[in-house]
């Protein structure tokens, strides 16, 4: 220890040394990604790296600094031009929200906060409570139940379905482990379900093999008498049958399991019912559409994305849990560095902490907040129900090419066809509908994703992009027929 009273670099930050040059490149690099949403349609919808961008990106860790104007160059040419394409009009891949400008300003705005919502008195704290409110109104979840804003619906799933694990007597699975409560728990869902429902299923001890999947109907919904037959099964055979992962929108062709049976069957034995709602909840934002969700008010938790449909930038989802207890058993927390004040900033310390994975938190509610204050829901509802009649459209005009086939039946925002030629075998026409995903996607066209019906490949248009025009649809399918053409010329 030198004797010294001042500290090195003692009146240097990370602040800018000049705030009105600073201002200056905000302004510039603001306009240039404003102009890059404007002019997206123009673009293709997905663009390879070159290999110039590929090497810039193997530099070796910056030991000195640069500009901020330098650094951002360096963004615009080798990175902004190569993203996954989701902001594009013809994204249907996957199921990924398009984002909106007004999302960029709500980033902005929270990283200047750079507000940690763990809890705390601060006003994100207010706010998330508030969205988490709307949300529960929205799914008809009682005023007593909790939530919080989470990453993902991945994560929603993860969260409530420990909430359900840890509830009541079952706390002691928390507490003992599985092997020494004596319990052993099984989950049901269908054979339909999002790859996170089984990763939590993993995470949490209970294993995958204790994860049934049951078949399901003509419409892809689970079928219950299949559900109660294993139920009946398991529980002859000493099992706990402990939860039900219903879904609102399954992930592969949007099929609506039939909620209120679900719960009535859950409540007949003692279980919990997730419902996993991550973008078929947006039908409760639609009188037309409505009508779907019904039963979603007797889950006992569920998973809602926020940036798939809602347009709110990656990442956000919610979590509702109606039972609150039952949420803070499998996350409460009580530690002295999070001591209560009762007062100050250090009041309800742990509020969201108690809720889910993370201590620090971003104020991903405060975003929403912004974005659904903004557009109102009567809006996002309108960009929903347009994507439904958008889907409904393309897959009648498959229905009637004799060039293409519809796979499944189009229940909500999502179509899954392929190219059709009867001459081919069902390998060769899989690989030929392989072949035209690819050049769609290598030449910027348009991204569907794949999936499988069966033995047979499909391209799959998830819409929830409030980008698409119906033009948009036709451009897919002219796409497809010049490149068979092409092929065949
Ligand atoms: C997207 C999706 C998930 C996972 O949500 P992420 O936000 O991607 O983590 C879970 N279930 C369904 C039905 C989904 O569509």
């Amino acid at each position: 220890m030198s004797g010294e009273r001042s500290s090195p670099f003692e009146s240097e930050t990370l602040d800018p040394s000049n705030w009105n040059e600073a201002l200056d490149v905000g302004h510039l690099l603001l306009e240039d990604m404003v102009e890059y949403l404007r002019t997206v349609r123009g673009r293709p919808a997905w663009t390879p790296l070159t290999q110039e961008a590929l090497t810039s990106l193997r530099e070796p860790a910056p030991c000195q600094g640069t500009s901020i104007a330098e650094v951002f160059e360096d963004f615009r040419t080798n990175v902004l031009p190569y993203g996954l394409g989701n902001i594009h009009p013809r994204f249907w891949g996957w199921v990924i929200g398009t984002g909106s400008v007004a999302g960029v300003f709500a980033d902005i705005a929270i990283s200047a906060m750079n507000t940690n919502v763990a809890g705390f008195q601060s006003s994100a704290t207010h706010v998330e409570d508030a969205v988490v409110g709307w949300i529960k109104q929205l799914f008809g979840f009682p005023d007593s139940a909790s939530g919080a804003i989470v990453d993902g619906g991945s994560v929603a799933n993860l969260v409530g379905i420990a909430a359900g694990l840890y509830a009541g007597d079952r706390v002691r699975i928390r507490d003992l482990g599985i092997t020494a409560s004596g319990l052993r728990p099984v989950f049901y869902t269908s054979t339909q379900t999002h790859f996170s429902v089984v990763r939590a299923a993993r995470l949490l001890g209970v294993g995958e093999a204790q994860v049934r999947k049951i078949g399901v109907n003509k419409k892809y919904q689970i079928d219950t008498a299949l559900l109660i037959d294993a139920v009946e099964t398991d529980l002859r055979a000493g099992l706990h049958p402990t939860m039900i992962i219903g879904h609102c929108g399954t992930v592969g062709v949007g099929a609506f399991d039939p909620l209120d049976d679900l719960a009535d069957i859950a409540a007949k034995f003692g279980m919990w019912l997730h419902v996993d709602a991550a973008f078929g909840g947006c039908v409760v934002l639609h009188e037309e559409l409505k009508e779907r969700g019904a039963g979603l008010d007797r889950a006992d938790s569920l998973s809602f994305d926020l940036h798939k449909w809602l347009h709110v930038p990656i990442d956000a989802a919610c979590i509702l849990v109606r039972d609150r207890q039952a949420h803070t058993n499998a996350f409460g927390i009580d530690a002295p560095y999070l001591a209560d004040l009762g007062g100050g900033p250090a009041s309800d310390s742990n509020h969201f902490t108690n809720l889910g994975l993370q201590q620090s938190r971003s104020a991903r509610g405060v975003k929403t907040w912004l974005l659904l204050k903004h557009f109102g829901l009567q809006r996002l509802g309108e960009m929903v129900y347009k994507n439904v009649r958008q889907a409904e459209m393309l897959g009648r005009m498959i229905d009637e090419a004799a060039d293409f086939e519809l796979l499944a039946e189009v229940q909500l925002n999502i179509v899954c066809f392929r190219y059709l030629d009867a001459s081919l075998s069902i390998d060769e026409l899989n690989e030929l509908n392989r072949r035209i995903m690819r050049h769609l996607h290598e030449e910027g066209h348009a991204i569907p994703s794949p999936f499988k019906i069966g033995d047979e490949f499909a391209i799959r248009c998830a819409i929830t992009n409030h980008r698409t025009t119906d033009a948009d649809l036709d451009y897919l399918l002219a796409a497809i027929r010049n490149f068979v053409k092409a092929r065949t010329t």
